[in-house]
């Protein structure tokens, strides 16, 4: 499938790792670039507590601030109302109106509606907008989905009627996509009526919203039911997947957008993916056993890091704590998450 955006074509499926702060850890965007990096996912909620929101709309948009050609989806915040609001006591307060969250450097109420978070996305000039939604835990009680699924519908109307009317006079090499977030729980019933509500009012695509993990690994069962809810016209984004493993499971499902902290986190902690024999493994940079291994972390692999280092090296890098490591191991997994989408149709699990 093919996304076009703002006068340009952007190939599915696409992984996007978490550039929460408009930035990703030790890499900059031209590393990224080099590592044939298609998309990032930056964060509404981030940008405005980091006061960043005003000086990237003065820059003229997110892509220019950050120098990154790619796709950019800005998401909408409602992941870190459930993770900060919902999930502690006394952070903050879900109400019809909103999220209030109170800001932790400036210690100010901050109040999300679903029109100031479109707005607010309109302003960082992101290709893709998310809607904002009220994010549950799969093991919330099924009271708790309910009220959730009802107010994600009703939000993501007001978002879809504040969108409609900020990008009326935008011309189509202008105009975002703008994506609904279905949730429900692990609940097919919720995850249903939520897509129907979702769908009733007409967005440009559809995400998988809430945890897609619990203990035990991938939600596989509601996760491949809420895919084949939505037609297989629309973009099908299950956020927050993941590892190599579970994004391949899910592309079976059909779905072909996914973004994750995964390959820079895992980067930092020494974990770095390799291909395999159509498999991604992992291994440990740091084991005893890469000191006087001279090859490349995966000698197949044509990333910067690769082509110019050992595992010797590389070892040692992560053992001093040097910071050159986890520029070295993030664009290493940035490249070979790449190499998983451009190959998933042949990767085993
Ligand atoms: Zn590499």
């Amino acid at each position: 499938m093919e996304l076009v955006i703002k006068g340009k074509t952007y190939n599915l499926p696409i992984f996007m790792p978490d550039a929460t702060h408009a930035t990703i850890k030790g890499v900059d965007s031209l590393d990224l670039a080099a590592t044939g990096l298609k998309g990032l996912v930056t964060n509404t909620y981030h940008l405005i507590v980091d006061d960043a929101v005003e000086t990237v709309k003065l820059t003229g948009g997110i892509k220019k601030f950050m120098n990154f050609d790619g796709l950019v989806i800005t998401d909408s915040g409602g992941f870190q109302a459930m993770s900060l609001v919902r999930r502690r006591k006394n952070a903050g307060k879900f109400t019809e109106d909103g999220v209030m969250f109170h800001n932790p450097h400036s210690g100010k109420r901050l109040l999300l509606t679903p029109e100031s978070c479109i707005e607010t996305q309109i302003k960082l000039g992101s290709d893709i907008i998310m809607v904002l939604d009220d994010c549950t835990h799969p093991d919330e009680k099924m009271s708790e989905q309910e009220i959730s699924v009802e107010r994600t519908i009703r939000w993501a109307r007001r978002c879809k009627v504040k969108y409609d009317e900020l990008t009326k006079n935008l011309s189509p090499t202008e105009k975002p996509m703008i994506f609904g977030i279905v949730q429900g729980g692990n609940s097919k019933e919720l995850r249903k009526k939520c897509f129907k509500g979702l769908q009733e009012i007409g967005f440009d695509g559809y995400a998988y919203g809430g945890w897609p993990l619990d203990e035990t690994g991938l939600l596989r069962e509601i996760l491949d039911y809420t895919a084949k809810l939505i037609p297989d016209d629309k973009p099908k984004y299950a956020m927050g997947v993941g590892k190599p493993n579970d994004i391949i499971e899910c592309y079976k499902m059909s779905y072909n957008m996914f973004d994750c902290v995964i390959p820079t986190r895992d980067a930092r902690h020494g974990r770095l993916y390799v291909i395999k024999d159509s498999k991604v493994e992992t291994i440990n940079i740091g084991n005893e056993r890469f000191k006087d291994d001279f090859t490349a972390v995966d000698s197949d692999c044509e990333c910067y890091a690769c082509k110019n280092f050992t595992k010797s090296y590389m070892r040692h890098l992560f053992k001093v704590g040097e910071s050159v490591f986890y520029k070295l191991a993030s664009i290493h997994n940035v490249y070979t998450f790449n190499k998983v989408i451009e190959k998933i149709e042949a990767l085993q699990i």
